[in-house]
């Protein structure tokens, strides 16, 4: 969950959506942060698990969900830049 959300943030930051929006490191991470607080989170053991676990995320409508927690985060932070 932590890789994907990752690097969705940059994906969405690098957007000109989002040009106004503050898009330093601390930034960056305070929007992972919290995005990762209101996901659930997978952890797992193997490499193996791993890949299971990223085949179900990576359905269209999991990343649907996932990207609006994304954009909530990243107006929550940009509101609130470096707390
Ligand atoms: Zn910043």
């Amino acid at each position: 969950m932590e890789e994907i959300v990752q690097s969705l943030v940059r994906v969405l930051m690098r957007g000109t959506e989002y040009q106004t929006f503050c898009k330093c490191p601390q930034c960056e991470l305070d929007i992972i942060a919290l995005s990762l607080n209101t996901l659930p989170t997978h952890y797992v053991t193997t490499e193996k698990g791993r890949k299971a676990v990223f085949e179900r995320m990576n359905t269209l409508e999991n990343l649907e969900w996932i990207n609006k927690r994304i954009i909530h985060s990243i107006h929550v932070v940009g509101k609130y830049p470096h707390r």
